[in-house]
C-alpha cells in the first residue's frame, strides 16, 4: 500500500510554552518544517502547551477525527498520565492511537531521526 492510500498521522509538537529550556538546542521552525514537508504525515504543527487547560479543549476537538497522532513533545509516561483521558473520552486508546515522542533536549538531526524511527515502526518508511 502507498502512502496516498493509507491515512498518515497527524503530527503534533508541543514545545512547553516556548521558554522551555528542553527545546533550546533545536531549531523548533526547521524542525516542524521538515517533518511536515519530508516526512510521510498529513499535517504538522507545534501547540504551546498541550497539557494546559486549552490543550484538552484543543485535544477534544482535533481527536474528533480519530487521525492517529504522533505526539513530539516531553516523556511519553508523562505524556500518558496528561492525554489518557482525552483519547479515551474521544472513543481512542491513547496507546493505538498515539505515538508518544520524548524529543526534548536534542538537536534537529537527533529528534528528526526519533521522528523517522517512530514511522518505521508505522511501516511508514522503510528501513
Ligand atoms: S505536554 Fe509535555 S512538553 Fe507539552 S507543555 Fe506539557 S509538559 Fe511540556
Amino acid at each position: 500500500m502507498s502512502n496516498e492510500d493509507r491515512q498518515l498521522p497527524g503530527f503534533i509538537m508541543c514545545v512547553c510554552t516556548g521558554k522551555c529550556p528542553g527545546f533550546q538546542k533545536m531549531d523548533i521552525w526547521d524542525f516542524i518544517n521538515q517533518v511536515r514537508v519530508e516526512l510521510p504525515v498529513e499535517y504538522g504543527f507545534i501547540h504551546p502547551q498541550l497539557c494546559e487547560e486549552d490543550g484538552d479543549r484543543f485535544l477534544a476537538d482535533f481527536l474528533k477525527s480519530h487521525r492517529k497522532v504522533i505526539i513530539g513533545a516531553c516523556a511519553p509516561n508523562m505524556q500518558r498520565k496528561m492525554f489518557k483521558q482525552a483519547f479515551k473520552d474521544a472513543g481512542m486508546d491513547l496507546e493505538q492511537d498515539a505515538v508518544m515522542l520524548d524529543i526534548r533536549d536534542m538537536t534537529n538531526e537527533q529528534a528528526i531521526s526519533v521522528v523517522k524511527d517512530a514511522l518505521k515502526k508505522l511501516n511508514l518508511l522503510e528501513e
